[in-house]
């Protein structure tokens, strides 16, 4: 990442500045935002660029309207929260292109800060249409991107506008591409990946990456099933997905023959149904009965993870131990959440679900880092192209 250029490389005093923000919050059932994690990691660029006398027009997308414009999806609670935090009113526009939006941008002054609509209310955003990302860029003279949670999207507001104006990152996205380049390339170590969630078809390729990278690799959450399954084990009726046994066990046969420890639990939370409500116990995963399903690791499991966690020096962090949306079953990710900050180890979260599980666990501030981007993170770790970082400007 320090190889492209940043919002410190160019010069923006007095010109227009398109920033690409990432302000795609979780909305309620009632349309009020349920949380501004993502706004207020967006702050820190656009007061740079206010500072330094800049015309910053804010550009994001919300949810998935689909190319036409959702009433629901509007950015007005984003422009009203954004506002409330940067203590000066941010107007939001009624579009994010077309004249009438040139004629509010172009009566900007140094220092002024506006929010454009949802991007996706345009067909030509997750199409990457070329007349769509002109259309942008005619918004700007400079294009920021600092939307990391968008960045693994080959979009015309996060890749397609670079084409037509220079483009830099901002703090935020260096910021992430910094903690998560250093975690992989220069950990101090012992490294470890703890990789857990729902499906081990949404994690294979890190998986795979982490391979010869990381000194210990704990697997946790309801893709253990697929590994207990792999090893000829009985899994209820577990989520599991037989169609990656066979993969499962290559990758366990890899870690090996790589030296690398890979530990699965040795012990589960298991229920009689998907539900909070259902009887549960903790069982050995050579002991689960049939019918019933694996909610969560078990204490004997934590216990083991923790002397491991203890011993790292660099922790990555994606994916629930168990369904923690269930407060039975939220044990397992909240004790580890809390053995991570206790660790004293450098721990980076990535994943959604994983960085709503530290904040409920009231352990953020104990993090090295909580990455802002889920599928981002993710595709960085996979050692994928980021096509929001590739259009970026590189430094001489
Ligand atoms: P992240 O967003 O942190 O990357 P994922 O999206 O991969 O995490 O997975 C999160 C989901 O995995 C959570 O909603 C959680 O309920 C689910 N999960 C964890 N363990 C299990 C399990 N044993 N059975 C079913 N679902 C599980
Ligand atoms: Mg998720």
């Amino acid at each position: 990442m320090v190889r492209k250029k940043t919002v410190e490389d160019v010069e923006v005093d007095g010109k227009r500045v398109l920033v690409r923000a990432d302000l795609n919050e979780p909305l309620d059932e009632n349309g009020n935002l349920a949380d501004d994690v993502r706004i207020r990691a967006s702050i820190p660029t656009i007061k740079y660029l206010i500072e330094r006398g800049a015309r910053v027009v804010v550009a994001s997308h919300l949810g998935r309207p689909s190319g036409k414009p959702v009433p629901g999806l509007r950015l007005d609670p984003v422009a009203e929260r954004l506002s409330e935090l940067m203590g000066r009113k941010v107007p939001k526009l009624d579009d994010c292109v077309g004249e009438e939006v040139e004629a509010r941008v172009a009566e900007l002054a140094p220092g002024d800060v506006v929010l454009l609509e949802n991007t996706r209310f345009h067909p030509g955003e997750t199409e990457n249409d070329p007349e769509f990302a002109k259309a942008l860029a005619r918004l700007g003279d400079v294009f920021v991107n600092d939307a990391f949670g968008a960045v693994h999207r080959n979009h015309a507001s996060t890749a397609g506008v670079a084409r037509y104006l220079p483009a830099v990152a901002g703090l935020l996205l260096r910021k992430e591409l910094e903690v998560l380049e250093k975690a992989l390339r220069e950990p101090k170590r012992p490294l470890l990946a703890i990789i857990g969630g729902a499906k081990v078809s949404d994690k294979i390729g890190i998986l795979e990456s982490l391979l010869d990278k990381v000194d210990t690799m704990i697997i946790g959450g309801g893709m253990a099933n697929t590994f207990f399954l792999a090893r000829g084990l009985n899994v209820g009726k577990s989520l599991v997905e037989p169609n990656k046994a066979e993969m499962a066990r290559n990758l366990m046969k890899k870690y090996e023959s790589n030296g690398v420890k890979l530990l699965l639990p040795t012990d589960v939370v298991v229920a009689e149904r998907f539900s909070a409500a259902a009887r549960n116990k903790v069982v050995p995963v050579e002991k689960i009965p049939d019918g019933w399903t694996v909610m969560d690791i078990g204490p004997q499991s934590r216990r083991d993870f923790r002397e491991v966690i203890n011993r790292a020096q660099t922790i990555l962090w994606n994916g629930p131990m168990g369904v923690f949306e269930m407060e039975p079953f939220a044990e397992g990710t909240m004790t580890m959440a809390q053995y991570l900050a206790e660790s004293g180890a450098s721990v980076v979260v990535g994943g959604g679900e994983s960085a709503a599980a530290v904040r409920r666990a009231g352990y953020a501030h104990r993090m090295m880092h909580i990455s802002t981007g889920g599928g981002a993170s993710l595709r960085f770790l996979e050692g994928k192209e980021l096509p929001g970082v590739s259009c970026l400007l590189d430094k001489e």
